[in-house]
Order: C-alpha cells, then sequence, then structure tokens
C-alpha cells in the first residue's frame, strides 16, 4: 500500500517523501482514507504507531482543499493534547507534513507568556495544537473564537483525563459549534474515555490498530526487585554493568527526579531531568541534547515525558513504578518503536507490589523478575501474576531470639507457582479517571 492509493494531495505526498515515509503504517491505512471521507473517529492506538500523521494527514488536506480563508482570532482545526511537549512535538510534525501547502499551523500551552500567543492569533490560524487550559485561557481573553472550526482532534485522550483535564474539556466541548468532525485518539480505553467519546463524537468509526491496553510486543520488559532504599545503586550499578548509552528514567516525583539527576551528576555521569516545575524553555533543552545524544540519561516524570517521541530510544528503566498502570504502556512506549525492538526494566520494591500487580492485569502478562546479586531485597517483593493478585505469603512462626545478632535475613526469592503459596487474596488498587468530575490534580 502506499499514501497515494489512500488518496492523498501530491503537496502532502512530496512532505511524505522529503520524511522518507514510505508505507502507511495500520494506523494510518486507516484513519486516512475515513477522516477524508469526513467521519468520527475514536481510534486506540499508542505512541509510536504513527497516529499523528493518521489524523494529521487528512486533516491537512480537507483544508487545503476547501480553501476558505481563515478569518481573524479564528482557528478551523483544533489538535488538543496533554502537554506541552506534545504540544511542540506534533506541532512540528503537523508543521513538516504541511510544508508544501498555504495553511498556517500554531501551538499554544501554558508556562510561558501569553501575549506573543494573543498576536499570533490574530491573525488566525488553520491548525492549532493547543493544551486545554491555555486554550480557555485564550478563548476568555477572546483571543480565540470558534465558529470557524470544523475538526476537533483530541490526541492522548486518557491521558488528558489522567491530568484532570475533564473540566477543561467539558468547557472546550460548550463553545465549539456541534457541527463538526471529531477524531478521538487514545493508548488506553477506560469506561471514562468511552464516556467522553459518547458525548463528544458521531458516529464514530472504531479503529485499534494495537491490542486493547497491550504494551508493544517488541519491547522485552522485566522487572528487577530490590529494597526501596537501595534504588539508586542499583540504577547505577545496571547503568555501569550493562554500558547503557542512552536512557530515558521514569521517576515518581519531582523530588525524586531531582534527587537521582543530583546523584548521578555527583558521580560524573551525564544525567538531566525533567518535570513540571521547571520552566519550558529548560525542559526543552533538556529534551533537545538528550535526543541529540548530548545527554546520556534523561529522567523524567510521567507529565513531563508523555508522548515523547525519541527516536530508536533503546531502554527505558521506571525507577518508580507508575501511579496510574496505563502509564506504564505509555512510558515504554518511547522503545521499540517501528518494529525496533527496546527493552524497559522496573526496579520494584515491595511498597510497589500492588501497581505492579495492576500494570501486570493491564497489560495481561506477567513481568519476568530478575535479581542483582548483592541487591536481592530484604523486603521481599510478594509474587503477582496477569490475574490481578498479589500472592500473600504465610508469616513465618518468629523464631526465639538468639543473642549475638545472627545471620541477615535477605528474603527468599518465590518462584510463581510455589505449592507452599496461599490463594490470592489482596486486589490492585486500578484508579480510573472520570470525565467531567473531581478537582483539577496537575498542570503539565
Ligand atoms: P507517532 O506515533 O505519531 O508519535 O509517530 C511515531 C514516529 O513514527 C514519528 O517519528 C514519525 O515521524 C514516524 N512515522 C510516522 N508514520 C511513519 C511512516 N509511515 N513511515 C515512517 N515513519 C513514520
Amino acid at each position: 500500500m502506499t499514501f497515494a492509493s489512500l488518496g492523498l494531495i501530491e503537496p502532502l505526498l512530496r512532505s511524505l517523501e522529503t520524511l522518507g515515509y514510505q508505507t502507511p503504517t495500520p494506523v494510518q491505512a486507516q484513519a486516512i482514507p475515513a477522516v477524508l471521507a469526513g467521519r468520527d473517529l475514536m481510534a486506540a492506538a499508542q505512541t509510536g504507531t504513527g497516529k499523528t500523521a493518521g489524523f494529521a494527514l487528512p486533516l491537512l488536506q480537507l483544508l487545503a482543499m476547501e480553501g476558505p480563508k481563515v478569518a481573524s482570532n479564528s482557528v478551523r482545526a483544533l489538535i488538543l493534547v496533554p502537554t506541552r511537549e506534545l504540544a511542540e512535538q506534533v506541532h512540528e510534525a503537523v508543521r513538516q507534513y504541511a510544508e508544501n501547502l498555504p495553511l498556517s499551523t500554531y501551538a499554544v500551552y501554558g508556562g510561558v507568556s501569553i501575549n506573543p500567543q494573543m498576536m499570533k492569533l490574530r491573525k488566525g490560524v488553520d491548525v492549532l495544537v493547543a493544551t486545554p487550559g491555555r486554550l480557555l485561557d485564550l478563548y476568555r481573553q477572546k483571543a480565540l473564537k470558534f465558529n470557524q472550526l470544523q475538526t476537533l482532534i483530541l490526541d492522548e485522550a486518557d491521558r488528558m483525563l489522567d491530568l484532570g483535564f475533564s473540566e477543561e474539556l467539558g468547557n472546550i466541548y460548550r463553545v465549539l459549534p456541534k457541527q463538526r468532525q471529531t477524531l478521538l485518539f487514545s493508548a488506553t480505553f477506560s469506561d471514562a474515555i468511552r464516556l467522553l467519546a459518547g458525548q463528544m463524537l458521531n458516529d464514530p468509526l472504531s479503529i485499534e490498530v494495537s491490542p486493547r491496553n497491550v504494551a508493544a510486543n517488541t519491547v522485552k520488559q522485566w522487572v528487577v526487585v530490590v529494597d526501596k532504599k537501595r534504588k539508586p545503586e542499583l540504577f547505577i550499578h545496571l547503568l555501569r554493568k550493562g554500558k547503557w548509552k542512552q536512557v530515558l528514567v521514569f521517576a515518581k516525583t519531582r523530588n525524586g527526579v531531582d534527587a537521582l539527576v543530583e546523584k548521578l551528576q555527583g558521580l560524573g555521569i551525564n544525567a538531566d531531568g525533567i518535570h513540571g516545575d521547571k520552566p519550558q524553555a529548560t525542559r526543552q533543552r533538556a529534551l533537545d541534547r538528550f535526543k541529540a545524544s548530548e545527554v546520556q540519561i534523561l529522567v523524567a516524570t510521567d507529565v513531563a515525558a508523555r508522548g515523547l517521541d525519541i527516536e530508536d530510544l533503546p531502554l527505558v528503566v521506571n525507577f518508580d513504578l507508575p501511579i496510574v498502570a496505563e502509564d506504564y504502556i505509555h512510558r515504554i512506549g518511547r522503545t521499540g518503536r517501528a518494529g525496533a525492538t527496546g527493552q524497559a526494566i522496573s526496579l520494584v520494591c515491595a511498597d510497589e507490589v500492588n501497581l505492579l500487580s495492576a500494570i501486570e492485569t493491564l497489560t495481561r502478562q506477567t513481568l519476568p523478575r530478575q535479581m542483582e546479586h548483592d541487591f536481592e531485597p530484604e523486603h521481599r517483593v510478594p509474587d503477582t501474576d496477569a490475574s490481578g493478585q498479589v500472592v500473600k505469603k504465610p508469616k513465618k512462626p518468629k523464631k526465639p531470639k538468639t543473642s549475638g545478632g545472627g545471620k541477615r535475613n535477605l528474603g527468599k526469592w518465590v518462584e510463581s507457582g510455589d505449592a507452599s503459596a496461599p490463594e490470592p487474596s489482596i486486589k490492585p488498587v486500578r484508579k480510573v479517571p472520570v470525565f467531567n468530575t473531581g478537582p483539577r490534580k496537575r498542570k503539565p
């Protein structure tokens, strides 16, 4: 199959040739004809599947074919994304695809001054990429009108809900023209996403390019169990042992990012961090340097690293497991792209057993476990499996105390299927975001 056979016009084909895209990816093969035919879409596609081109190419074609000029402070197509980084990334892709078309594109997001954005919008923009909060600010300040809007795209919709943007999405939805085409892309489909889709989409075509909620199978994944306090040491040990060249590391909190970066830099290791407390310019610089291989290790929170497209990333390390299981899929989606093989290693301590179980349930797999010599955990990580169960080990009878200390207990490694293990008893904790309720948690 070729892009020409999907009905794309010559200026777009030229852009694709420049970019070296030869064959449409599965999501592109399905989405492009459907969007050109004017259908609404509900697409389950994770990052790395080529989904951006899947919606952007037909969108640009429809806008170019229609021709009417955009009025001042107006926008003809709106792409909503959860984070600033993703806004930049999607905008850059759209800009490249639109290279040979007379269409204007722009990206707006929070964390930077609003005035230049207001100035830029005066002329009107054909395709606007935006984070929900800043878009509403611009609308309320009358820098934006939606009466010319004909297409709405929700990219990484699950993440927008996870980040607490449901209220903003509801507010945006209310001020958009009812007559429009809407495309919804999401890596995962929770009940909340289905509810959102039910409200926003009109007779959508469903596209699913990889099995629902299953991580790319080109990524080799495993877990290394360790005590919480020894994670930094273990990470450094693995880094040296594996001679890792370029690693994206996920930590749970901003402080966690800073602490690890500081520790690595203190050892002369070339590391940098990105999280929501850092100014946008600093984040972008760290990311650009990482992409250019000038930084060896980039430590990030989920919010900051959401949807980042870093080509040929060989390795992702989960220094902490994500609180929301779906984030695991997003995290490891940074590697193993477009058929390349990648590795995803999770350092897991006893506290994280329920998070591990939730990930295994969601991805329908039991992650293989390893233990590094000299890093065997004192606090055993109970067994888990894809059924969502955590296997509780019976408590050993207490040994009578002997004087003189005795041997340190390093904890016993229990193979799954251990006959001595009792029936599963603890259910994993899963967070389900709910559309249009609850306060906003964090801004990207
Ligand atoms: P996305 O899933 O949209 O973030 O795209 C992932 C990566 O695949 C990006 O670097 C795109 O430039 C690239 N890509 C998208 N479609 C194609 C294609 N048909 N052929 C080659 N590369 C592509």
